[in-house]
């Protein structure tokens, strides 16, 4: 639920008794696409603000927190990852960030909602700066039938990059999706998904991802928190499922020296996340 009050945008989690404001300076733009109603706003201090239905998804500010961390680690715990699928990311941020890694041959984008990518192309042009890359595809679509109709061991890193597990984002946050993943990843194949609060969600939401992932036939899988102050209680996670490889190695001479600028993530920041806080140890498992 979100609401406006003396130029004050404000989201409040009626369950958790909580809520999250900007200072708006003024409404960029406003409309119902066949999918969600669309708002972007220009704030105060944290550059433009796109909201879907009521819920922030980013600023210009603190993106590159979660775009960053829905990205790196996974390609940096693969092998060699050639082809890469986003489901959702309609924002274009982790489309860029996956198009630095330059032996990506292949990136396909599977936004449900194509207002979203028109949108961000105008309002935060900075994340669709590789759009044009000649290895950027995008597919405007349902991820859950994409992935059901996609050619078995054809893909080597999937990121999940949607929204809140309600509406059309429910089915990506369900075993037969996974079981979908599962037969489209090559040997050594990894899924990453947005996976919510660890503060509000590890007993909930992360504790159904591991278990639906395991389901799957994913044995090793872990979560990786990461700040995201815009976002309910200001800390957030994704969930990484590897189809073969313990998750804790991964190539970090290659992120210490990675050919492109970060903000956030780097190769200690990387070991830093693969760290579990002890609550959600003893919920999780080792
Ligand atoms: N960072 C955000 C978060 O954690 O809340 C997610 C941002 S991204 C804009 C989420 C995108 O997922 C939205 O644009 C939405 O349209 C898309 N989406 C939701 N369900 C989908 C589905 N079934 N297939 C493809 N895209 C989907």
């Amino acid at each position: 639920m979100a609401e406006l009050n003396d130029g004050w945008f404000t989201e409040v989690f009626q369950d958790q008794g909580t809520a999250f404001s900007l200072k708006i300076k003024r409404k960029l733009h406003e409309e119902k696409s066949e999918f969600q109603t669309l708002e972007i706003y220009e704030t105060e201090t944290f550059g433009n603000l796109m909201v879907l239905d009521g819920c922030v998804m980013l600023t210009s500010r603190d993106n590159f927190l979660y775009h960053e961390m829905m990205t790196h680690p996974a390609l940096f715990t693969h092998r060699d990852p050639k082809k890469v699928v986003i489901v959702g990311g309609g924002d274009c941020g982790t489309l860029r960030e996956v198009l630095r890694h330059p032996g990506v041959e292949e990136a396909w984008q599977v936004e449900i909602d194509e207002r979203v990518t028109r949108l961000s192309e105008k309002y935060f042009p900075e994340l669709c700066e590789s759009n044009e890359d000649p290895r950027a595809n995008f597919f405007f679509g349902d991820g859950i039938q994409w992935m059901r109709d996609i050619e078995p061991n054809s893909v080597d890193v999937i990121i999940v990059d949607s929204t809140d597990p309600v509406g059309p984002a429910e089915g990506l946050f369900a075993v037969d999706f996974y079981r979908d993943c599962m037969m489209a990843l090559r040997k050594g194949g990894i899924v990453v998904q947005q996976s919510e609060s660890p503060l509000l969600h590890t007993e909930t939401i992360i504790a159904d991802v591991h278990k639906d992932m395991k389901k799957a036939g994913f044995d090793h899988v872990h979560t990786l928190p990461f700040p995201q102050p815009v976002y309910p209680t200001g800390w957030w996670s994704c969930t990484m499922a590897g189809k073969e490889k313990p998750l804790k190695y991964f190539r970090e001479a290659d992120a210490a020296e990675r050919p492109f600028v970060t903000r956030y993530y780097n190769e200690s920041i990387h070991k830093a996340a693969l760290a579990q806080p002890q609550f959600m140890v003893d919920i999780l498992g080792k």
